[in-house]
């Protein structure tokens, strides 16, 4: 047997760093320049307070790329390192020098990156061998070149450097060739360093001059060191907000508004948020914030930083409070995080708050483009709600906007039903509903345009809101049912009527689709028959179809009622047709019919509270055969009125029309309403 130890070494942690340390391997150059930024401020620290007496002169890091020798160099004049600091910070991984530093310079160190301790070593991800040459800033210190391949051994040797600072040089290994291309440099310069506050040169500028472009020799700058986000509000125009929004996202509309963030306590946090344009596919727009630390960019996956709905806006946030190298689970569950997300929603909130109260014009014409956003935030943040419920906006269907509190106070008296609950009436197409919108405005009643692609969530969220108030769709009901203010009185015709007057309708409707045919009186003046469907089952449906997971109601076919207005003149010619022609054939029937039924009810009285073994075989026999009989007579019945509806026009004609108020009415069905309409027109 043997027991042992397994060794973590630097030996084994050499080849970890190579593969894992970060699965993008791009990012090695983020943190090298990070670390000569640091480097460069941590001197101009020393500078402000004395330490340091030389002159700062000029602090521009440069990047140079040399192809002959498969070397990328970082160079910068900040502090330098002495023999002995490359002992304590680089030769001991995961010892992070710049927190020490923070900890001597607290007052005076601002915008430091380095939090971590293992950012130069991410530079063995892309390199065969790294060499430090070194200068510290201390008076009389030795400049020092450090060298190491990978493997654990290390070389630290004297070296030449006139000024304090380092060059980083990285030897290029041969399957990370990709960093020795110009353009691979300067796209992720672009991406990671496009504003970090100490210049950075890459290349030289070039000129057109005669018709040729000539090297200038001049350094090319290729970061912003003061941007936008940095500068004092006061001090900006409207213009340089846009200006800036159309650097970060050239292709993009003008955004709707901008907000600039400036917190200092409990917790440093700076930038700029616009609301962009958005209408639909607002998954496409997601994740156009970028997260920058220091002005160092980290990313622009912002969730679980920033609420869910405000993943929608656009812009930027530099936060040196949010930790750089971790992980996304981490982030999430960090308190400081946690505050920074709720105050961002708080200022959103107010921003959006402020512009409506002193342009609410200038807000309601925006309100279509910033709705999406808005209902979001509100169905999604509790917290926003309620801030959002004192400038969230109304539409009606005649595009008047109102606040919640105007909406309420213009229809609380006329809508409000028999139970005190207030009903808000809705469209969600003006045009398919216009024939329920026109009823619903013959009344008196308002109809808001609720068209958007949450609303059917946003509707629920208000639901459960606002107090005593229910939301129904114009055409979910009949004018007189959606808001019902008194008791209503029965329809009076008898119910054997009413079933012999379903069969009739039944007749004439498409069979593939599922309607409910139900007697009403709505009065001679309103349409005679009218195509409805319940809210509750319309709403289920609309829920499953958005949801991914099919579900029950997802699954049930469309359900409709019919509804038959008993009081119109049309129907009642119709009862009166059918009681014409059919009364004779129905009476046939019906005398067939009544010797059976009496018989099944004879048999059913003489078996009923027996036990099925104490019946005689035969009388169960009997009785099977005569319910048999009654069933077809009934059949037959069925038949008759169904044949009547199928065949007698006006009822087809009805139905057809109804269907055509709801834009229901298409290909064949609509071909043969148009001819059988031209049958039915009576010249004058
Ligand atoms: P961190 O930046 O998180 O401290 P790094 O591994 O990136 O960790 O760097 C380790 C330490 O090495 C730094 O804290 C700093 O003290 C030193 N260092 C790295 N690069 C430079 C540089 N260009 N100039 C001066 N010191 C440096
Ligand atoms: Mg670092």
């Amino acid at each position: 047997m043997q027991t042992g130890k397994i060794g973590v070494t630097t030996e084994n942690i050499f080849p970890i760093i190579k593969k894992f340390l970060y699965s993008d391997h791009e990012i090695f150059l983020r943190e090298l320049i990070s670390n000569a930024v640091d480097a460069t401020q941590k001197l101009k620290t020393l500078a402000s307070v004395g330490d340091f007496k030389g002159e700062l002169g000029d602090l521009t890091i440069r990047v140079k790329v040399d192809r002959k020798k498969g070397t990328l160099t970082i160079s910068d004049s900040g502090v330098g390192m002495t023999a002995d600091e490359i002992d304590r910070y680089i030769n001991q991984i995961a010892f992070s020098g710049a927190e020490e530093f923070l900890e001597k310079y607290k007052a005076q160190a601002n915008g430091i990156i380095g939090h971590f301790g293992l950012g130069f070593y991410s530079s063995f991800m892309v390199s065969d061998k790294v060499e430090i040459i070194t200068r510290s800033w201390q008076d009389g210190a030795k400049p020092v070149r450090w060298s190491c391949d990978g493997t654990p051994e290390y070389k630290i040797e004297d070296a030449d450097r006139e000024a304090c600072g380092t060059d980083i040089v990285l030897h290029i290994s041969d399957d990370s060739k990709e960093f020795l291309e110009d353009h691979r440099i300067e796209e992720l310069l672009r991406k990671y360093c496009r504003f970090l506050p100490i210049p950075i040169a890459f290349g030289t500028e070039k000129e057109w001059k005669d018709g040729k472009e000539v090297d200038t020799g001049k350094d090319r700058i290729i970061n912003e060191t003061n941007p936008l986000w940095t500068r004092k509000p006061a001090e900006l125009k409207d213009e340089d907000y846009q200006k800036f929004y159309r650097d970060l996202y050239p292709t993009q509309e003008e955004p709707l508004f901008y907000i600039h963030l400036n917190v200092d306590y409990p917790f440093n946090l700076t930038g700029i948020l616009y609301f962009p344009r958005i209408k639909t596919n607002f998954d496409i727009q997601k994740n156009k914030i970028q997260l920058y630390c220091n002005q160092v960019y980290v990313t622009d996956s912002v969730e679980g930083i920033v609420p869910e709905f405000l993943t929608l806006l656009h812009g930027v946030i530099d936060s040196p409070d949010i930790p750089l190298n971790v992980s996304r689970s981490y982030l999430q569950s960090d308190s400081n995080v946690k505050k920074i997300s709720s105050h961002i929603t708080k200022k959103v909130a107010d921003r959006l708050q402020e512009i409506f109260k002193n342009d609410r014009e200038q807000f309601e014409k925006k309100w279509d483009d910033l709705k999406l956003f808005i209902t979001f935030g509100m169905i999604t943040d509790e917290k926003f709600y309620e801030r959002a419920e004192k400038f969230a906006l109304l539409k009606n269907v005649d595009g008047k906007y109102f606040t919640f509190e105007e909406y309420e106070k213009l229809v609380k008296e006329n809508q409000t039903d028999k139970n005190k609950t207030l009903v808000y009436l809705y469209a969600s197409d003006k045009d398919d509903q216009h024939s329920y919108i026109e009823e619903a405005k013959a009344r008196g009643y308002d109809v808001l345009l609720m068209d958007g692609q949450l609303d059917p969530h946003f509707i629920n969220t208000l639901e459960s809101k606002l107090k005593d108030t229910r939301f129904a769709r114009v055409d979910s009901d009949v004018i007189d049912k959606l808001i019902v203010k008194e008791d209503r009185k029965e329809v009076s015709l008898p119910a054997d009527e009413q079933a012999d007057l379903r069969l009739v309708f039944e007749g004439a409707l498409p069979a593939q689709d599922h309607y409910w045919v139900s007697f009403e009186e709505l009065g001679e003046g309103a349409n005679p028959v009218v195509i409805t469907q319940s809210e509750f089952m319309r709403r289920m449906k609309d829920m499953s179809a958005m949801s991914p997971t099919s579900s029950f109601y997802g699954s049930m076919p469309d359900s409709r009622n019919l509804v038959v207005n008993v009081s119109h003149p049309l129907v009642k010619s119709i009862i009166e047709a059918k009681s014409k022609q059919l009364s004779e054939r129905l009476n046939e029937v019906n005398e067939k019919i009544k010797p059976v039924k009496a018989k099944v009810e004879e048999l059913e009285k003489a078996q009923k509270g027996k036990k099925d073994d104490e019946i005689p075989q035969a009388d169960k026999d009997a009785l099977a055969d005569a319910e048999k009989q009654l069933d077809k007579l009934e059949e037959e019945r069925s038949t008759v009125l169904k044949d009547f509806g199928k065949n007698y026009k006006l009822v087809k004609q009805l139905i057809d029309l109804a269907l055509l108020a709801n834009n229901m009415l298409k290909g064949e069905d609509l071909s043969r309403f148009v001819k059988r309409s031209i049958e039915l027109i009576k010249p004058e």
